[in-house]
């Protein structure tokens, strides 16, 4: 992997550009592969002209781009030098959206979500709501000293922690995501133990999310979640309840990885060529909607880093403020190449493999 330490953006570096993202993407030679790598003409050969909605059942939040680790494969492009946050207005209109739904979960990503200010006072609206509220946490901001209390305060509320370590042996966790933090992941993770989480208690459910390093997609999600249950309680006493495993996605940071360690073309090859039929009906884009920090809407997360704003059948690209339900459930999914990051294998999402 490259030894990326600061945002594409403030590289400057020309993959901060989404447009440019899109172009690299779309610009790669697929002719040998199915469909010529075109996704919405896949679709149409499986059955589906079109990628529409199902019931809006998880409103997905991010919350800003300032995190406390810059990743190398970050499709956020996060970082301690980005300084977007959403701010109190906002959050608000996103209570006020949440309220015209009938989703049952609300899902807390970032950057890292807990360092938004607003961030105590969305979960507690949230919970109040009665929805299960997703932390997405990088695990290593747990540590910092004003947040050392985060574990327990979550603990309390029966927050779901989602943390992201890519594997449970070192040298493959510090490979993605930097020198040290493999050590600092196993520190947070004890903490969480210490405060119940990861001991199959519904009310303090620990998940853990792997991604694959390099230019793969992930092994078996249950085989790996057995092995790392018995490689972190082994050598570490930790415990948690369920791992998940997400492919990378062709976009940001680890688009410039595949770009610069020749990996791009292959990797497509990869993607496209596992496409399956039977992971559509699950994709995330069905059944979540993604608020930006600036609060516009997408279809998820992955279209919102290539800014593909969603397409109200009225032709609106609204704000949250103008958040309309019915609008939004006659949508139909922007999609592109990037896609077939969720339809390879067993398929991928925001809750680990779908088929
Ligand atoms: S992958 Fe997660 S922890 Fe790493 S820089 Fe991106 S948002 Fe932060
Ligand atoms: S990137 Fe994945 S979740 Fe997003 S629109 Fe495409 S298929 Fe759906």
């Amino acid at each position: 992997m490259t030894s990326t330490t600061l945002s594409l953006k403030q590289r400057n570096a020309a993959l901060s550009s989404p447009a440019r993202q899109q172009e690299l993407l779309e610009g790669v030679e697929l002719t040998g592969a199915p469909e010529q790598g075109d996704f919405d003409a896949t679709l149409a050969s499986h059955g589906w002209e079109a990628l529409t909605p199902a019931q809006l059942e998880i409103f997905q939040i991010n919350l800003g781009k300032l995190c406390n680790m810059t990743c190398h494969h970050c499709h956020v492009d996060a970082g301690p030098d980005r300084k977007e946050v959403m701010d109190r207005e906002t959050i608000d209109a996103c209570l006020d959206a949440l309220d015209q739904t009938a989703a049952h979960t609300v899902d807390l990503t970032g950057g890292a979500p807990e360092l938004n200010p607003h961030f105590r006072y969305l979960v507690d609206q949230c919970v109040g709501r009665g929805k299960h509220v997703i932390d997405r946490c990088n695990l290593t901001v747990l540590l910092l000293p004003r947040l050392e209390d985060l574990p327990a305060w979550l603990a309390e509320r029966g927050v779901e922690i989602a943390c992201s370590l890519p594997h449970y042996r070192q040298p493959n966790t510090d490979a993605q995501r930097g020198d040290g933090t493999f050590a600092r992941s196993i520190t947070a993770l004890k903490r969480l133990n210490e405060v119940g989480y990861g001991k199959a208690d519904p009310n303090r459910p620990l998940t853990l999310v792997s991604n694959p390093v390099g230019a793969v997609l992930p092994a078996h999600q249950a085989k790996l979640e057995q092995e790392w249950k018995a490689g972190l309680l082994e050598n570490y006493g930790i415990t948690f309840d369920r791992l998940i495993t997400i492919n990378n996605m062709p976009i940001s940071r680890y688009l410039e990885w595949l770009e610069q360690s020749g990996n791009l073309q292959a990797y497509l090859e990869l993607l496209v060529n596992s496409f399956s039929a039977c992971t559509i009906k699950g994709l995330m884009c069905r059944n979540t909607l993604s608020v930006a920090w600036d609060g516009r809407l997408f279809d998820c997360d992955f279209n919102q880093m290539l800014e593909l704003e969603v397409q109200q059948p009225d032709g609106q690209r609204p704000h949250v403020r103008e958040f309309n339900l019915d609008q939004i459930a006659q949508r139909q999914i922007v999609t592109g190449r990037h896609c077939f990051g969720c339809t390879a294998g067993v398929g991928s999402s925001c809750g680990g493999a779908i088929a």
